[in-house]
């Protein structure tokens, strides 16, 4: 059956096309390998199969905790979750099934994280680094995520908002920004400003590089509008300091909070998704974890 990135594409889960075909057998098969194939082994492949759809693949859920295992880096597996999620494709609750079946899981803390209620709403990667590098470090809680607003007879969502204190968060990762799109954010915005609400935005730079100083920013404006509980990250946090609202975060300070943040350097360097692909291999064997 078909698996890991070519299931993938058949699930909608990636738009890109692999340069591989990958394909699950039982681990007893004697399978010899052949050029643009990539083979993987496993003992559970019975029950890892979906029962109807043609070409036979793996189940969606198999497919996003398969490729969570293959993934290279934290942001890579991160990222299959989060786009599965995103699209809407799957729930948390059948993932997290899907988890407890497996016996073997590299980074399972943090995939049951990921999969826990207080992440719902993490659509992407960089949400995902927003969560763990700005707001929850800094106190930043009780926003709400993918909110559902009405404009102009159309669904919006904001990526995260804290209604009560009028501020939305807009987490962009686009490398670029065709001039409609920049247009339609700026509509987005200034409609928000005229019932209230400010919006911060943020891309992968400012999330990666210098979390600390997005979460001042952030700070100072929900604490202007009455928020309570926010809170330095490490002694050379630049937020809730009162010197830091008077004079901006010299770019040397904020290299050391960002340190003591404890982003990866070798994370932050590699912030930007890049492609999912493997190296091109002709044929290769994994064996996959767990069983039925
Ligand atoms: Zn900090």
């Amino acid at each position: 059956m078909l698996s890991h990135q070519s299931a993938a594409e058949l699930w909608k889960l990636v738009d890109e096309s692999s340069s591989l075909i990958h394909v699950t057998v039982p681990s007893d098969r004697r399978v010899k390998g052949r050029p643009g194939i990539a083979i993987h082994l496993s003992r559970r492949s019975s029950c890892a199969v979906h029962p109807a759809r043609n070409p036979p693949r793996t189940r969606l859920e198999e497919t996003v905790i398969d490729l969570w295992v293959t993934a290279r880096s934290l942001d890579e597996a991160v990222g299959w979750v989060t786009s599965a999620l995103g699209r809407r494709l799957t729930t948390q609750y059948k993932l997290r099934e899907a988890v407890q079946a497996r016996s073997r899981l590299p980074r399972r803390g943090v995939l049951a994280e990921l999969l826990s209620p207080d992440s719902a709403g993490i659509h992407s990667v960089l949400e995902y680094r927003y969560v763990r590098y700005v707001e929850r470090p800094h106190g930043l809680v009780g926003a709400k995520r993918q909110v559902r607003i009405r404009r102009d007879g159309r669904n919006e969502y904001r990526d995260q908002l804290y209604a009560e204190y009028g501020t939305a968060i807009e987490l962009d990762g686009r490398l670029a920004h065709p001039g409609d799109t920049r247009w339609n954010d700026i509509r987005r915005d200034n409609a928000a400003a005229a019932i209230g609400i400010t919006t911060l935005r943020y891309g992968w730079t400012e999330v990666t590089t210098s979390p600390c100083r997005a979460a001042a920013e952030i700070a100072k404006v929900l604490v202007s509008r009455g928020y309570s509980g926010v809170r330095a990250c490490s002694p050379d946090c630049p937020v809730g300091r009162q010197e830091a609202r008077a004079q901006p975060t010299s770019p040397r300070r904020d290299e050391q909070a960002t340190a003591t943040c404890r982003v990866p350097a070798r994370a932050a360097r590699r912030a930007r998704p890049r492609s999912r692909e493997r190296p091109a291999v002709h044929a290769r064997a994994a064996e996959s974890s767990g069983q039925c």
